[in-house]
């Protein structure tokens, strides 16, 4: 059996040592008898593989002791609407920076609970190709907080420098960027991330939260939507995905292992300039539509000169082994995504081909 150079957007490729590690553990974890899934919630081999979860992604990603990390079902999506459940007041409003199909998706679920602000829309005249300045955000210094998207899974761009909101608090979601670097997480009133595409399988939201910000949340909504519950209850409130968690605690075991956030950023943006590299030195063959300087290094979008040779170029590509590469249905065109378990030797595969193909 041969593993293949996976491009998928999410679920996308794990690191291979956590993948071989669930392997070996699979039948017996901690000499138990049974697999981590046959374990109770609230037994003590859970509650080790938990908890040692939440303390990697800490450390990896410095938590600071103001915040709580939590572990929730439901995907991005459902933070899409509990993030203004829980703080966007009947008499407030929130701002929201609208960068892409997944921003937009998450203003629609806030204007079903409350007032939205939209401080800057980049796809107002068609397309999503760059991230907006701070000069251009229209923020509400009396906002309830300011959402983004960190990275345009689907436009492939991608925010390198976060914007200032003075004291209001900034909310964002990572679902496909986070852990790419090392991360100011005090910058930040809440982040949240589905885990399919750069930390873990599908199933499992990590959400990081400052404590403070929590403390303000309503309370008059359902308990289980409550972000204050889930802090109270180190996310065993209910049962937890327990696998999609004792995956998570792989993977986290494998960025350690592998020198942690500075050596992914290394890692990651050596890969993504020799794919954009390979783009604009193909005499226009290949086209980024994205703006340099809000290019993503998660997801590298690029065309061909018509959707029949980009239809071609995916067939061919995934006959030699490399998958994954067709654009998001709504866009078209070819996307790598080439996250942290996604190797710089598979990129260079990629290049090789490209300038074969061309
Ligand atoms: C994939 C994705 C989502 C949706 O995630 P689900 O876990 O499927 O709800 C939201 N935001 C971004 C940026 C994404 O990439």
């Amino acid at each position: 059996m041969a593993r293949v150079m996976n491009f998928n957007p999410g679920p996308a490729t794990l690191p291979l040592a956590a993948l071989e590690r669930a392997q070996s553990e699979f039948l017996d974890i901690a000499g138990s008898g049974m697999s981590v899934m046959e374990h109770s919630h609230r037994g003590k081999v859970y509650e080790a593989v938990h908890n040692e979860a939440i303390a990697l992604v800490e450390e990896l990603l410095a938590v600071p002791d103001t915040h709580a990390v939590l572990l929730l079902q439901g995907g991005a999506s459902q933070q899409f609407a509990t993030v203004p459940m829980n703080f966007l007041g009947a008499d407030q409003s929130a701002d929201y920076v609208v960068t892409g199909s997944w921003s937009k998706k998450a203003v629609s679920e806030a204007k079903i609970v409350g007032k939205v602000n939209i401080a800057c829309d980049v796809g107002k005249d068609g397309k999503f190709t760059r991230i907006p300045k701070q000069e251009e955000l229209k923020l509400d210094p009396n906002a309830a907080y300011v959402h983004i998207t960190t990275n345009n899974t689907i436009a492939g761009s991608q925010w390198m420098s976060y914007p200032d909101t003075g004291s209001v608090p900034l909310i964002a979601d990572m679902s496909s960027d986070i852990m790419w670097r090392p991360l100011d997480v005090s910058k930040f009133g809440l982040i949240y991330a589905g885990a399919q595409k750069n930390i873990g399988p599908s199933g499992l939201t990590l959400v990081i939260v400052d404590k403070a910000l929590v403390a303000k949340g309503r309370t008059d909504i359902p308990n289980i939507f409550r972000y204050s519950t889930h802090v109270d209850n180190n996310s065993l409130y209910n049962t937890v995905p327990t696998f999609p968690v004792y995956m998570l605690r792989n993977v986290m075991a494998a960025v350690k292992e592998a020198g942690g956030l500075a050596a992914m950023e290394k890692q990651n943006l050596a890969k993504a300039e020799l794919l954009y590299s390979a783009i604009d030195g193909s005499d226009g063959f290949y086209r980024c539509p994205v703006e340099a300087g809000s290019r993503s290094v998660m997801n590298v979008v690029f065309n061909l000169p018509t959707p029949e040779q980009e239809a071609d170029f995916v067939a061919k590509a995934t006959a030699k082994g490399l998958v994954g590469l067709k654009g998001h249905r709504s866009v078209g065109g070819i996307r790598a995504s080439i996250y942290n378990a996604a190797p710089l030797a598979w990129v260079e595969a990629l290049v090789s081909f490209m300038k074969e193909y061309k």
